[in-house]
């Protein structure tokens, strides 16, 4: 028999229909100069010192004095340890604590094998779809949250066993501060649920009150696993590596089986994506990143007032890439993708994509470049100054 879930991922509104209309309208307009603000793809390189760090990673693999093969299965030691120095620096997570992956989108659906596979999932919608399509993939129940008129997810009355927070938030751009963490930490606490908590966009995070990790955050310890991907701040979005918190107080057991686990189902990220990702502590790197970070902010910020001159209603921008936007005169998000597509030559991606309650509106990236943000900018005010 196979896999009955399989059957629910999302086959319409997906980004293989995104792809497949973009591919389409640029066949037929070979001419049309397209800003693809969609797929949030990064739009720097790869800093200069990671590269070198990587090239000598390659070296190492050439000589059997300095190979490197099979067995970091969790990751290597030096990256964990500068994981564990660095983005846990003051908040007593050790290198034990932390399983480095091939990239979030793996590491977020693999994790539900930690659990029951009776385990009900919960997730926001509108939502990252990878956490609703993946669970599926793996055979889980998954539930819709309620979310409030800031799209953000409502504590529910019933009980659920694995609820996915992504903040600073992809698709709709907004961040949770940490009292309302709390009370999704108090309910999973209560309720012995745990919450797989995203936190790829963690650099982005500039408005008071939001934490960098979830782990600065009272009783987050005994029910948060936290996720972080160096494919946004380092570019590694090809390069793939990523990791996890898995926090000691989830019990020694239950790590001596995780690891068991990951042993029988992982053989570790690449070597040399590992040590390119250690080289992004070092401090000439972290400039960069911050200098990158810092150029995407603008990019948000200068959207959001774009979009909200223009007449749309705007959510995020601030403390994600993401800005969601409401379509005007509750036109349908396919149809708005292609006025967007065919009127401005700019792609966007259509809401519904990540849940039904995307129906109305569209997400837009703040990852592209300066030049062309600012152009797609230009496009927008002159269409809308015209239209209005
Ligand atoms: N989680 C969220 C919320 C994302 O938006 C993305 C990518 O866009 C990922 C995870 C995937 O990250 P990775 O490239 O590490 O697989």
């Amino acid at each position: 028999m196979l896999n009955q879930k399989l059957f629910k991922i999302e086959k319409e509104d997906s980004y293989t229909k995104h792809t497949r209309l973009i591919k389409e309208y640029k066949a037929s307009h070979p001419e049309a100069d397209i800003i693809s603000l969609g797929i949030g793809d990064v739009s720097f390189p790869v800093p200069l010192p990671v590269i070198e760090a990587m090239k000598k990673a390659c070296d190492e693999l050439g000589s059997m004095d300095t190979f490197q093969g099979y067995g970091a299965y969790w990751g290597i030691e030096s990256l964990r340890r500068a994981i564990a120095e660095n983005d846990y620096k003051g908040l007593d997570i050790s290198s034990e604590e932390i399983y480095v992956g091939d990239g979030t989108k793996t590491d977020c659906t693999a994790l539900l094998e930690l659990f029951d596979a009776g385990a009900k999932v919960l997730t926001g919608n509108p939502t990252y779809p990878v956490y609703r399509n993946g669970a599926f993939a793996m055979g889980r129940d998954v539930y819709e949250c309620s979310c409030d008129e800031e799209f953000k997810m409502t504590i529910p009355m019933e009980h659920y066993d694995v609820i996915y927070i992504c903040s600073p938030c992809n698709p709709v751009g907004n961040a949770y501060t940490k009292s309302e963490l709390k009370k999704w930490i108090d309910y999973a606490n209560a309720e012995g649920a745990y919450i797989v908590f995203d936190n790829v966009y963690r650099d982005f995070a500039q408005s008071l009150g939001l934490p960098k990790s979830i782990y600065e955050i009272e009783g987050s310890r005994t029910c948060c696993i936290e996720l972080h991907s160096f494919s946004k701040n380092l570019s590694f979005s090809g390069t793939r590596c990523s990791y996890f918190v898995l926090p000691k107080e989830f019990g020694e057991e239950l790590h001596s089986l995780w690891r068991e686990r990951t042993i029988n189902r992982f053989n570790g990220a690449s070597y040399v994506a590992q040590k390119g990702a250690e080289a992004s502590y070092l401090p000439e790197v972290q400039e960069i990143i911050k200098k990158n970070i810092e150029v995407y902010k603008g990019n948000g910020k200068l959207l959001r007032n774009t979009l909200l001159e223009a007449g749309f209603s705007v959510t995020g921008g601030i403390d994600a890439p993401y800005l969601w936007v409401g379509t005007k005169d509750r036109m349908e998000c396919w149809e708005a993708f292609s006025f967007f597509l065919e009127k401005l030559n700019i792609v966007t991606v259509p809401g519904a994509i990540f849940g039904s309650k995307g129906r109305y509106s569209l997400r837009i990236s703040a990852l592209g470049t300066r030049e062309n943000t600012e152009e797609a900018c230009r496009r927008i005010l002159e269409f809308y100054e015209k239209d209005n």
